[in-house]
């Protein structure tokens, strides 16, 4: 049965959800991607992230909390589906480091994207309902988002370097 939602409200709540279920799956996912890395920048890039991320997860928890909510997750299909493209490649290529490497900095810089969607409206939408404690918290994720896909971009740009003159030329 489909819910009745007509309220704003609702709909931050349930994308609050979203974001949430989403960092719960990338808590777990990015030890596991700074371990697949070989490149040390973009390891302890990750390692990093990963230990933002547990803050992140907390400001959820505030802005729940702030909202007057339990925390809940919603399923997020579009994290499952980004997590699975990555398995699924991993599964099915032979790859030398460097390649490995360049491919997770993408892989990263999906993720990093679709959590600056989330959390930009987001915030519109707390904005709008006046949640000026909802606003704050969601903006230090969404920086700390913004600042790892920089990172991400940057150690890209090194690796494509380095795996393009491995390659042969003519
Ligand atoms: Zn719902
Ligand atoms: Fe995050
Ligand atoms: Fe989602
Ligand atoms: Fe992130």
């Amino acid at each position: 049965m489909p819910e009745t939602m007509t309220d704003p409200r609702q709909l931050l709540v349930h994308e609050l959800g979203d974001i949430y279920y989403a960092e719960g799956v990338l808590v777990k996912a990015l030890p596991t991607l700074a371990e697949e890395a070989q490149d040390a920048e973009l390891r302890a890039g990750f390692e990093e992230h990963a230990e933002e991320t547990r803050g992140q997860l907390d400001n959820l928890r505030l802005a729940f909390e702030a909202l007057g909510e339990k925390p809940q997750s919603e399923r997020c299909p579009a994290i499952e589906g980004i997590k699975r493209e990555h398995d699924e490649f991993l599964a099915d290529h032979e790859t030398s480091d460097e390649i490995r490497d360049l491919f997770l900095t993408g892989a990263g810089g999906r993720t990093e994207h679709y959590e600056i969607a989330a959390y930009s409206g987001l915030i519109t939408m707390a904005r709008a309902l006046n949640e000026t404690r909802v606003v704050e918290l969601l903006e230090e994720n969404l920086e700390q988002e913004k600042a790892a896909l920089t990172k991400l971009e940057s150690c890209g740009r090194r690796l494509a370097g380095v795996a393009g003159s491995n390659g042969t030329s003519n």
